[in-house]
This record gives C-alpha cells, structure tokens and sequence, in this order.
C-alpha cells in the first residue's frame, strides 16, 4: 500500500483539535517517511516486532511514537523507553512494569473495553475504579484518557452511542477519582467522523490513509 495520492486534501477535513495518529501496520518505512513529509508525526505500531525494525530506521524524523496494539508484559522492556504514548494500557501488571522500566512518565491511554466483550483487550466497567486507584500511585505512569474500539459492524448511530459513552465515563471518573484527564483515543477508518463527533481527540487511522 501507498500514501494515497490526495493526502492532503483528505488532511484539511480533519478538525485541528483532532490529533491523528497514523496506524501505519499496513506500510514500512518509506511510507511512514511519506506521511511525516506531510506533517503527520504521530505514528501508531500495534506489534513490537515491527515497531522495533520501524524505530531503529526512523527515529530520528521528529516523529513521536505511540503503541496502539495489546503489549505483551514480557515484551515491555523492548519498547518501554523508546515509545511516546502506550493507547492500550489494560492491566496492573503492565503499569507496574512499564513504572519500573521507564526513566520518565509514560502517557498512556486506558483501553477500556466498552461493551465488556469477553476475550477482549481492555478493563472492564466494573474493574475501571479499582484499576485507577491501583495506577494512580505510580509516578511513570501518566493517565492521560481513555481508548475503546467499537463492536465490528455497528451502524454509525451504535458507533456514536459507544463513543459517547467514553466520553461519558470520562466525566464521570473525573469526578469520581478528582482527575482532569482530558484525552480520548477513538476512532478508525470506518468510524472516525462519529468518534469526532462524540469529542475524540486522538484517532488512529490505518487503511484510509492509504491506496493500493
Ligand atoms: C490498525 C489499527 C487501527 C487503524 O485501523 P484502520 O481500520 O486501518 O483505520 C487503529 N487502532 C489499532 C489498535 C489498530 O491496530
């Protein structure tokens, strides 16, 4: 796959609060050098195999790397000082280790598994309170939001309900947990303008910025 050719223009319909982060799975470093040629330097790997190749070609480019897929505990020490934001923090064992690793705060996104499927990444609703309180002591660890994935082949209004039902969880653990977190890292090539809609700041978009 390539940077699609209207690169560009495709850039100008995304709101400027809106920070993209390209999913870049599908492509190798030449592409990724594409995209930060057109500003985009915010790079999203979800395998740490691949993010490692990626990094060692790349990492002197201004790009700021966040890891967006499920992080094996046993692999946290390969990327642990190398990434900028972890999207997929789901456990407390992850949080301790990542604190024990990293030589500075960590920001990192709280995968919340929104519609509590079974066998799926992310902390449950019921866990989320007692999952907070377990991270909040730990300094290199630095809550900035929620992440979720929608339901495969939801309509776009069950898309915005699930998003806005992150946005709506945030509020709440504000409140609940005296916390300011501001950040929600939702939104994919199928569902993204619903994730903006719903207030996403951070969408992780993969095969829409890309052609054959
Ligand atoms: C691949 C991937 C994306 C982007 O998916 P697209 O449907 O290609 O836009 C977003 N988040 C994660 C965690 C991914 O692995």
């Amino acid at each position: 796959m390539n940077v699609r050719v209207d690169l560009d223009q495709f850039l100008l319909s995304i709101p400027e609060n809106v920070t993209l982060v390209a999913a870049t799975k599908y492509v190798g470093s030449d592409e990724i050098l594409k995209l930060v040629n057109h500003r985009i330097f915010n790079i999203g790997e979800n395998r740490v195999d691949s993010f490692l190749l990626k990094y060692s070609q790349l990492q002197n480019n201004g790009i700021i790397w966040h890891f967006i897929g499920h992080l094996q505990r046993n692999k946290a020490k390969l990327v642990a000082n190398k990434i900028d934001f972890l999207h997929s923090l789901d456990s407390v064992e992850l949080a301790i280790k990542l604190n024990e690793l990293r030589s500075v705060p960590l920001k990192c996104f709280i995968e919340v598994s929104i519609n509590n499927e079974e066998n799926k990444n992310g902390i449950s609703l019921e866990n989320l309170d007692h999952f907070i309180e377990e991270i909040k002591p730990l300094k290199n660890i630095q809550i900035v939001g929620l992440m979720m994935m929608t339901l495969k082949g939801s309509s776009e209004e069950q898309q915005y309900k699930q998003f806005n039902k992150l946005k709506l969880l945030l509020d709440e653990i504000n409140k609940k947990h005296n916390l300011s977190l501001k950040e929600l890292s939702m939104g994919m090539s199928d569902d993204y303008k619903k994730a903006i809609d719903a207030g996403s700041t951070y969408i992780r978009l993969g095969r829409i910025l890309f052609s054959e």
